[in-house]
């Protein structure tokens, strides 16, 4: 937070754009760079995997233009670091975050000139749960006129469909939903979600004894999405099936 409130400060006042480099082991010539880029700022990390999609888009939208992240070593959790990269190139990043491995020759990368994007006061963006902060983020990165994003199917966000022939309105689903994102209307009992509180866990599919439920992984930007919905119906073309967990973090 406080090195994004930096780099916006930094850019309103120099119209110069800033770039953030995340690594675990020092690169060859960052040190140099750094020393002759006043606008690269270079950050340390005990663990690469501690960084997920929600600082990355944050450090996009309120400061840095620009963000090269060193690869994680680990084969174990090299397609985790992927899924949240890929995660924020779908959420407004494509072309603003870059993976550098060890043998990458850095300086010549961080030399490139680059124009500095519009950016948004940090604390604007940092309220709430850091899945708030990666909604808000996105919607300043996106264009205004995006109000949907479909995602990979991992991804941690979405809606769920009903078929309503389907149901028996036995609630289990929303008793099971660990997030409360599901709920139940006041009159007349039919199922609400709210989709900004949706992990795409997959419990809900799991325990429906009618297989009435799908997900759809995507992010509705539009305020509707932090209210109560009555569940759109199932069109037939969403995922049935949970997906694996541990895809992406929250
Ligand atoms: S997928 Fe998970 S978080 Fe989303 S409504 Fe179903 S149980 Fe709740
Ligand atoms: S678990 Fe399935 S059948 Fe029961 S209320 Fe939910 S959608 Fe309807």
């Amino acid at each position: 937070m406080d090195l994004c409130q930096e780099a916006h400060a930094r850019k309103l006042e120099s119209g110069r754009a800033q770039v953030l480099v995340l690594y675990e082991t020092e690169p060859a010539g960052l040190a140099a760079a750094e020393a002759r880029l006043n606008d690269v700022i270079p950050v340390s990390l005990c663990c690469l995997t501690r960084i997920g999609h929600a600082d990355l888009l944050h450090a996009l939208a309120s400061g840095f233009d620009v963000i090269h992240l060193q690869t994680c070593p680990r084969p174990s959790v090299r397609q985790a670091q992927d899924n949240e990269v890929e995660l924020v190139r779908e959420l407004g990043g494509l072309g603003r975050i870059m993976l550098f491995d060890r043998e990458t020759a850095l300086e010549r990368r961080l030399a490139a000139g680059i124009l500095p994007f519009p950016s948004v006061a940090p604390e604007i963006l940092a309220v709430g749960s850091r899945r708030d902060t990666a909604r808000a983020s996105a919607a300043a990165l996106l264009p205004p006129a995006i109000d949907h994003i479909g995602l990979p199917d991992k991804a941690p966000y979405g809606t769920v469909s009903l078929d309503e022939s389907l149901c028996n309105k036995c609630s289990s689903c929303v008793w099971v939903c660990p997030s409360d994102a599901l709920g139940l209307t006041e009159n007349g009992g039919e199922l609400s979600l709210v989709e900004s509180l949706c992990s795409q866990c997959g419990l809900c599919i799991t325990i429906c004894p009618q297989r009435a439920l799908h997900m759809e992984a995507g992010m509705d930007l539009s305020a509707s999405a932090v209210l109560p919905q009555l569940l759109t119906r199932w069109e037939g073309s969403s995922r049935g099936e949970p997906e694996e967990a541990g895809g992406l973090q929250n």
